[in-house]
């Protein structure tokens, strides 16, 4: 998608030889008017699914995932990491290593808002290694639910993300893929 691939060009910061920061537009700052493209776009590919839900996780998938909610006029459901004094039983949980903190979070949603008769839509802000949406996954296996496919913002395209997630038979349709980091600049993969 051109707008973001420009934004990312305009605003990324690239930390080290695997990290991009976007904190100017979607990971502290948010930009508004861009993220309901991006939301608008995950709607379009993904019309005529039958997508009841759209599931991320906690915190930066959520600002895409309620545009794309918005635009296919479906509930938005986020994964916990860490399970709320209110949420104690009835939950299905998966446990996720974080690539950007080096930590484990078990993430957890309630039974009420997940169950066999959803179709879901997976929405994150970056796909890296694919654990994230891999816990998503399983979540939705707890559940019984069907995957509808897998939406993403950022792609690092030379992690193996993609690759874990296809083996699955999962669609993931990413919006800005990212091929290389090259002497702090960034590369997109050509298609
Ligand atoms: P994965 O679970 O695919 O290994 O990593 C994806 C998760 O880690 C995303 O939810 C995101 O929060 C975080 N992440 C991975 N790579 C990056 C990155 O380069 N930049 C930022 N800002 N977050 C990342």
């Amino acid at each position: 998608m051109k707008l973001l691939e420009d934004r990312i060009l305009r605003d990324g910061v690239v930390l080290g030889d695997d990290v991009l920061k976007v904190d100017n537009f979607l990971n502290h700052q948010i930009d508004p008017v861009l993220m309901q493209e991006l939301g608008n776009e995950f709607a379009r590919y993904f019309a005529g699914k039958n997508i009841t839900k759209v599931l991320t996780v906690e915190t930066s998938g959520i600002v895409p995932a309620v545009f794309t909610g918005l635009a296919l006029g479906v509930p938005v459901v986020f994964a916990r990491k860490q399970k709320s004094l209110t949420m104690k039983d009835n939950l299905y949980s998966a446990t996720v290593y974080s690539f950007t903190k080096d930590v484990t979070n078990e993430i957890t949603i309630s039974k009420q808002y997940l169950g066999k008769d959803d179709k879901v839509l997976i929405i994150d802000d970056f796909l890296a290694n694919g654990q994230a949406t891999n816990g998503l996954m399983e979540i939705c296996k707890q559940a019984g639910a069907e995957i509808a496919g897998v939406g993403i913002v950022i792609e690092k395209s030379f992690q193996k993300g993609r690759k874990i997630l296809e083996e699955q038979g999962m669609d993931v349709y990413s919006l800005a893929r990212i091929q290389a980091f090259s002497e702090g600049t960034v590369q997109f993969v050509q298609e």
